[in-house]
This record gives structure tokens, sequence and C-alpha cells, in this order.
């Protein structure tokens, strides 16, 4: 079993593969703590569901129970949550999961996955370094850019474009988001991680331009943007010893951009396939299903009349509006 990619998807398949007695190394071409793109947001669906996963994990996150949505830089609701959002540093959450999967006697090497053969019923993966590794499976959970998915489908659609930088603390520890009606599918946050405000935006077509607009409208200073694919396919290209799994599949939430669930989601996958042999798309075949409900979702939910109704909802019935949120990351 080779895994491509010790992110969040590819250590917690790993990690998964090791409680069934299932042999496997994870390779990974960064040095570990290495630094990810990330907004670091973790909703009580998806904390819960890695407790679920992997009780013995311990990461420092940040508590946040506050919510504020705005639109078009209004703000329409301050919402106190019962339960937190977590906000992690991912720099320092995925050396965490790696440190674990290794101490679990998880076997990791440090190399880059370079070319993929396949031979009388073999994967032969080629490393940078030259080795060369024939495996039952390969796992690609090598993130947006995966040489893995290129292999399955080489005109894969790279996603949507993000753009992040890390602005001040503010005292609020509140998280903010902001919709607009100009935006193409897409959204501004604000995510208090421990010692910074996690700043981003991206929407269909994300430039340095628009972002520094948005800033400007949200009225935070332009300082370092740093920027990333979130992809997002309708494709799954699917094969019987060769699985995609979190960005690497391009699982990442339509409405939400939130993919770290969904690493870990579709990593339990990945290792009930391997474990029991039945194909990774019966085991997937739920998740294909909302995925393609949350992609209709997402495209209401960003058009001028899905907005319109949000700013209804918001003068009219707050109440619903807020349970929606709570909805949504619950
Ligand atoms: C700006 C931005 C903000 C985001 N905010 C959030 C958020 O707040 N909440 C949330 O849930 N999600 C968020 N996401 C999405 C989230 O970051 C990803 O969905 C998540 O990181 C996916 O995990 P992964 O393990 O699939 O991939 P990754 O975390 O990208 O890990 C892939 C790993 O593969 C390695 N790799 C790549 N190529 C090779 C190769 N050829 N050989 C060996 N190793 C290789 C990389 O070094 C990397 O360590 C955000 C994404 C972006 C871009």
């Amino acid at each position: 079993m080779l895994i491509v990619g010790a992110g969040p998807a590819g250590c917690t398949c790993g990690l998964l593969l090791l409680k069934k007695k299932v042999e496997c190394l994870v390779i990974d071409q960064a040095e570990f703590p290495r630094d990810k793109i990330c907004g670091g947001g973790l909703p009580p669906r998806s904390y819960r569901f890695l407790s679920q996963l992997l009780p013995e994990f311990r990461y420092d996150y940040n508590n946040v129970k506050r919510l504020k949505l705005s639109i078009e830089g209004r703000e329409v609701i301050d919402i106190q949550m019962k339960e937190e959002l977590r906000i992690v540093k991912r720099r320092q959450f995925d050396a965490q999961l790696l440190e674990t999967y290794q101490k679990s006697g998880g076997a990791f090497l440090n190399d880059s996955l370079m070319d993929i053969e396949e031979k009388d019923g073999e994967v032969i993966a080629t490393l940078k370094s030259g080795r060369q590794m024939s495996c039952d499976y390969l796992v690609g959970a090598d993130g947006a850019n995966s040489r893995v998915r290129k292999y399955l489908n080489p005109h894969c659609d790279r996603g949507s474009f993000i753009l992040e930088q890390y602005g001040p603390k503010s005292p609020e520890n509140a998280i903010q988001i902001n919709l607009s009606a100009s935006y193409q599918i897409g959204y501004y946050y604000s995510f208090p991680n421990a010692a910074c405000d996690v700043q981003g935006f991206g929407d269909k077509n994300t430039t340095l331009q628009s972002f520094r607009q948005v800033l400007r409208e949200m009225g935070c200073p332009d300082l370092k943007p740093m920027g990333a694919y979130i992809p997002q396919s309708t494709d799954y290209p699917l094969h019987e010893r060769i699985l995609l799994i979190g960005d690497a599949g391009g699982y990442a939430n339509r409405l939400t951009f939130e993919g770290i669930y969904y690493a870990f989601l579709t990593a339990s996958h990945a290792a009930e396939a391997i474990s029991t042999g039945r194909p990774f798309a019966e085991v997937c075949r739920r998740t294909f299903v909302r995925k393609r409900t949350e992609e209709r979702v997402a495209r209401f939910f960003y058009s001028k009349t899905g907005l319109g109704i949000l700013r209804f909802l918001c003068r009219t019935s707050p109440w619903l509006v807020r349970w929606c949120f709570i909805r949504l990351t619950t």
C-alpha cells in the first residue's frame, strides 16, 4: 500500500489502515512541519468525525463560538454558537497528525512521486530518489496539484483559486463571513487562529486585484497574499487499484470550500475499500450523491436570487438563518 501525501487525507488513511493491520507507506515531498495555505477551520461535524476515527489524536486549536455574517459589508447576523468551531494552524496540525501516525508504527518516507506505470495488474510508482515501488494499491492523497489525479485524468479542472493573508489578531475572536452579489460563487472570510486572523477570499475568478478590492471593502490592510487552489471536480476518476482521496479527488465542499472534513471522510472510505476488498466507488456511493446535492445548493445559494432570499430572511427570520448556519456546520 503506498499513500502519496501526508496531509490530513494521507495520514488519516495511513492511521486507519494501521488499525486494520494493513501495512502501508506514506510518502511526502515536503519536510514536516510544512506550511499549507488554509483557513484551518474545523466545524463541529469535522472535529467530531475526526475524534470518532482517531480518538487518540491530540492537536492544538483556537476555540471560536462567535460567527458574524455580513452581506455587501453590512452585518446581518451575529451568532453565539452552542458548539465551538476549532481553528487550527495547518503547519502544526499536519505535523501532529504525521507524528501520531509515526508513533503508531506507520512508515514514512520523505520523497516525491514522479511517475506511475501499470504492469501485469500491479501499480509501479517511481520516486524522485530513483526508487521504484510496486504496490497493490496506490492512494493519491497528494492535494490540489495531484500527480496521481493527473495520471488518471490529465485534463482535470483546477477548481477555485483562494487568496489569503495573515492579519493582526482582533480581540473579538469571531469568525467573519461576507457575501456579495459581485462575488462569483465564493465569499470573504476571517478565521482567528491562536496567533493571527487568517483573512481570505475566493470565487470562480479570483485575482490579486479582486482580492485587494475585497480587502479594501472589508477594511483590512493589504499584507502578504498567498494563494492556492481548492479543486472541486464533478468527475471523480475511478480506478480499481488507484484511489484518490481529499483534495486530490476534488472532494472539498462546494458551498463552504471546507475540505478537511472530506479529507477525513474519503480517507476512511479508502481504508475501508482496501481492507475489505470492496470497490472504492461502492464505498463512496453516498458521498458522490451528497457532492451532487451540494453542487446544486451552492449554485442556488450564490445566485442573485439565493442571496436576495438570504438577505430577506436575515431581516424577517434571523432565527432561521442562525439555524441554517448551525446545521451547516454540525
Ligand atoms: C485558502 C484556502 C483556505 C482553506 N480553508 C479551509 C478551512 O478553513 N477548512 C477546511 O476544512 N478546509 C479548508 N481548505 C481546504 C483544505 O486546505 C484542503 O481541503 C485540505 O488540506 C485537503 O487535505 P489533503 O490531505 O487532501 O491535501 P493537502 O493538505 O494539500 O496535503 C497534500 C500533501 O501531498 C504532498 N504532495 C503533493 N504532491 C506530492 C508528490 N508528487 N509526492 C509526494 N508528496 C506530494 C504535499 O506536500 C502535501 O503535504 C482551504 C483551502 C485553501 C486553499
